[in-house]
């Protein structure tokens, strides 16, 4: 169990970055309470999925509630784009129980220190704060200091490679910003959203609701856990075509 205090304390460090942040395990809490109040869906009706980065941290500060869903399937790999493709989002899909929902969770992710410092963390265990996401900086540095050639994309590095490819095109910004890593986990935030997006509408569904929600998501040290800067919260009803906007009851 996370300690009250230090989620508190370290929830003011991540609104300082991040002013409309909230904890991931109290947002779980309110969302399943808002999907049995729209739906009428218990959380084992509902099949969850995630493309967020494989990161351990990310499973060590999954939020513990998110476990009462089905799932969850993995959609994700480094900084949570969405790698498992066309494939997995349909495997998803249709591991959807009866007269239930799908609710997907997309997003990269940043580490922000106890002091502030943003895009390090002290991992369990260890005496120096290292890179989150290791991935999103190790990509940015190989941009800034031109190591990366267009279209250059490698069995063996699949994934990194694709994500230097995302962030190449962005160099000038990147170098101007603040924090380079801050600035790609924008630029990875909106290239995750746009995959999901063609994944999603590509997708057949057996099922009538389909939830998606994006956001950044941030981790803190352990004892604190995780928050998120949530960016949308989708309601498409494949029976009637609709889409309704849910984050504004979400944040309410
Ligand atoms: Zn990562």
């Amino acid at each position: 169990m996370h300690h009250a205090t230090a989620t508190a304390a370290a929830l003011a460090v991540v609104r300082t970055r991040y002013p409309r942040a909230l904890s991931t395990a109290d947002t779980v809490e309110r969302l399943l309470g808002l999907i049995h109040a729209k739906l009428g869906l218990a959380p084992r009706r509902i099949m969850l999925g995630d493309s967020i980065c494989s990161d351990d941290l990310n499973a060590i500060e999954y939020p513990p509630r998110a476990s009462e869903m089905l799932g969850p399937f993995k959609l994700g790999g480094l900084d949570g784009f969405p790698f498992a493709g066309l494939t997995g989002m349909s495997a998803f899909a249709h591991h959807v129980p009866a007269n239930g929902a799908i609710f997907l969770f997309h997003g990269p992710h940043i580490g922000i220190a106890r002091d502030g410092t943003t895009g390090v963390l002290h991992r369990p265990g260890q005496s120096h704060p290292s890179a989150c996401c290791g991935a999103a900086r190790a990509a940015v540095d190989k941009v800034l200091a031109g190591r990366v050639l267009a279209g250059e994309v490698t069995d063996l590095d699949y994934q990194q490679n694709t994500i230097e490819q995302i962030l190449l095109p962005h160099r000038a910004r990147l170098a101007a910003a603040r924090s380079a890593v801050a600035e790609a986990t924008e630029l990875m935030y909106d290239a995750i959203e746009a995959r999901i997006d063609a994944l999603v509408a590509r997708t057949a569904y057996p099922c009538r609701h389909v939830i998606v929600m994006g956001g950044v998501l941030i981790n803190a040290e352990v004892d604190a856990g995780s928050f998120c800067c949530f960016r949308r919260l989708v309601h498409l009803d494949t029976a009637s075509a609709t889409r309704d906007d849910w984050l504004p009851a979400l944040l309410d």
